[in-house]
């Protein structure tokens, strides 16, 4: 079979030849029980660089060993890019959101073999999902793989936000040391009221996590969580976003993109926040109206804002949300941190190992399966596409 894996550039100054920490602390199970990717072998060390082109996730051994034909590549979004050029008879296709090769309806068209699309992580809008449904494409994530590594970049985020850190690392790094200009947007989070739209598995680890730092925690989700998730970190429950929002001063984003959330974050919520509000959002750029939040933080009825998610990606040179005061964007990172990418490249592979031998691959990863939405996608997903626009990734000039 031949796969296509498209993957980020390796870094300017090429492949890491040492890194930082020897090994990574080993994980025994999700919170949930939940058991971390198991596939029979892997052919790297983990903590490895994995997510770039020469990384590979560590597939080729294996594929090439078992006859299989491997193509990376990162060129995914000019017209007569290398990724459409080799999907035409590609059996299976491979992509990270981090660098998403946007499946829109005339490429999965275009691909008359294709059988199934691996995320690379977790977060399959990338995809057309209708069209994958329509056309009998498998479509598999590896759920959970990267949850707390995002959650993690969150609380960073609250915290370098609330506590205006980037303004006081410049300070620094530009030869200052004016204090009055590095605390003037400075304040504690202690005591702020802290809320997540979507408690899953990211949100409700935020949750957790901000919760030594004596705030008041509040939640919204479609569904309710158990009475006692609840009282364990004195959670308030929201049964509307707009609730939620006229109350926080730190709002956190953590639902999944689809029809319901696309442009949830528009005008009109954002002017219900509560003034001054702090919003992070690491789920899905869509989710929030670019120029609407931009306006908001020109106004100053936003205080900031931070997260690591755009649309599309990479994001183009002059995306406003580039340049727009207060924010503390990073390139989409959050959930391909080294110890992340160990975890997705094995599950991954997992996956790989499971179609190959004709085993069934988890139920948690199945988002569409058989020409409908199935498993793990049946309760998070809604069918149709949100890959409308992502055209534009190809302005972005490396
Ligand atoms: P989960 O499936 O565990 O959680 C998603 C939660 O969102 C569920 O509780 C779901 O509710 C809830 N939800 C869905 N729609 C709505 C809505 N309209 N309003 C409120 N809540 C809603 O996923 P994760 O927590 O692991 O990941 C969440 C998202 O984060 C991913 O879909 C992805 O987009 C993004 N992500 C980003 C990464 C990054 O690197 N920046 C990496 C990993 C994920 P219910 O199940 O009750 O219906």
């Amino acid at each position: 079979m031949k796969i296509l894996c498209v993957l980020y550039d390796d870094p300017t100054d090429g492949m890491p030849e040492s890194y930082p920490v020897n090994t990574l602390p080993r994980l025994e199970k999700y919170p949930d029980g939940m058991s971390l990717p198991n596939p029979k072998a892997i052919d790297f060390t983990p903590g490895e660089l994995l997510g770039s082109v020469s990384g590979e996730l560590g597939l080729r051994k294996f594929l090439e060993e078992n006859g299989h034909t491997l193509v990376v590549t990162s060129d995914k979004d000019t017209k007569g890019c290398v990724a459409d050029k080799e999907l035409v008879d590609t059996d299976i296709v491979i992509s990270q959101p981090f660098w998403p090769y946007y499946l829109t309806r005339e490429r999965i068209e275009s691909a008359k073999k294709l059988k199934m699309a691996i995320t690379a992580g977790i977060g399959s809008d990338h995809v057309d999902l209708q069209a994958a449904i329509d056309n009998k494409v498998d479509v598999v994530e590896v759920t959970y793989c990267n949850s707390r590594s995002v959650s993690e970049h969150i609380v960073m985020m609250i915290l370098a936000m609330v506590r205006d850190y980037h303004n006081q690392h410049k300070i620094v790094n530009d030869g200052g040391w004016h204090i009055a200009d590095a605390v003037k947007r400075s304040y504690d989070v202690e005591g702020m009221n802290v809320g997540t739209i979507a408690a899953g598995r990211i949100g409700y680890d935020v949750l957790r996590k901000m919760y030594p730092f004596d705030v008041h925690l509040h939640y919204n989700d479609r569904h309710r969580l158990p009475i006692e998730k609840e009282k364990e970190l004195n959670l308030t429950y929201h049964e509307t976003v707009e609730s939620l929002v006229s109350v926080c001063d730190v709002i956190n984003i953590s639902c999944p993109l689809h029809s319901e959330t696309e442009n949830l974050f528009d005008e009109e919520l954002i002017s219900k926040c509560k003034k001054g509000a702090y919003v992070i959002n690491t789920a899905r750029g869509k989710i929030v109206n670019r120029e609407a939040m931009a306006a908001a933080l020109e106004s100053g009825h936003i205080s900031g804002y931070a997260g690591d998610v755009w649309f599309p990606q990479p994001a183009p040179n002059d995306h406003i949300w580039r340049k727009m005061p207060n924010h503390g964007m990073t390139p989409h990172t959050s959930g391909t941190s080294l110890s992340a990418q160990s975890r997705y490249a094995a599950g991954v592979r997992e996956i790989l190992e499971c179609f190959f031998d004709g085993n069934p691959i988890r139920n948690e990863y199945i988002i569409v399966q058989n020409g409908d939405l199935a498993g793990m996608g049946a309760h998070s997903y809604s069918k149709g596409s949100a890959t409308g626009g992502s055209e534009e990734a190809a302005n972005f000039k490396k």
